[in-house]
């Protein structure tokens, strides 16, 4: 194979690994603050809940207060019934009497309603603070482990980098200059591989001739159509890095 065709696969494949790493590498922060806010929005719920019960039982107390204050209002007016002149006063007495008992039946309806929502936010309340300390710790460790993967990115990303302007440097210039002119034009790819007669890029047929040439794999030949380099064995898919040696040793023979 020839040495710049070489160079050239692997300087695309190193460029490919180096951009998937990018995309890893600055997704993280967003990744991180996604996991931060479904904690927030937990605790911030489970506060939220916290206040719901604490109105709930100051709601309740009032009630309470209010039908105390009628309890009393009715004992005197019962008191009263005692001491008024007329049937008239009497039954207008009983009448306020009866009104009085129908607003306590109305508010303890309502303290009735209070209870069954309060306890309703109680099992919420407590199954939440249950899972409060279990969530902090899931966030926590799955931070840590994507600024783990994060770390390790970089140093990958650095040794590609590295290995990359090694093969930069072994490049006649006329050729790295084409690779990266390829590899600005046409969204980073730059190098694709020649099957069956197509250019896998942008799937024409290529001249016989041209295709001919490509399977030689000893000269950089572009694509007539998307200008792209071709080769005959596709070195860029992600494999192991034994099994493309063995296939540049094949190709090579
Ligand atoms: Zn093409």
């Amino acid at each position: 194979m020839h040495p710049d065709l070489k160079a050239v696969i692997e300087l695309q494949q190193l460029d490919q690994q180096v951009a998937e790493l990018t995309v890893l590498i600055d997704s993280l922060p967003t990744q991180i603050q996604t996991l931060q806010s479904q904690l927030d929005d937990f605790i911030h719920a489970h506060e939220e809940r916290k206040k719901r019960l604490a109105a709930n039982l100051k709601e309740r107390k009032d009630l309470e207060g209010e039908v105390k204050v009628i309890q009393e209002k009715i004992t005197k007016h019962k008191d009263q019934l005692y001491q008024v002149k007329t049937n008239e006063q009497y039954r207008a007495m009983l009448k306020e009497i009866e009104g009085e008992e129908n607003n306590i039946r109305k508010i303890e309806d309502q303290i009735l309603e209070k209870m069954i929502e309060a306890e309703d936010i109680q099992k919420h309340v407590q199954e939440a603070a249950a899972r409060l300390e279990g969530e902090k710790a899931r966030v926590a460790a799955e931070i840590k482990r994507l600024q783990d993967e994060r770390q390790k990115d970089l140093g990958e990303r650095e040794r590609q980098q590295a290995r990359r302007k090694e093969v930069a440097a072994l490049l006649s210039e006329s050729v790295l200059a084409l690779y990266e002119r390829i590899r600005t034009n046409r969204s980073g790819v730059a190098v694709v591989e020649a099957r069956d007669g197509l250019c896998t890029a942008c799937n024409v047929r290529l001249r016989p001739q041209v295709y001919n040439d490509v399977r030689r794999n000893d000269a950089v030949l572009t694509c007539e159509n998307c200008s792209r380099i071709l080769h005959i064995l596709s070195l860029l898919r992600s494999r192991p890095r034994a099994a493309i040696k063995e296939q540049w040793l094949v190709n090579s023979c």
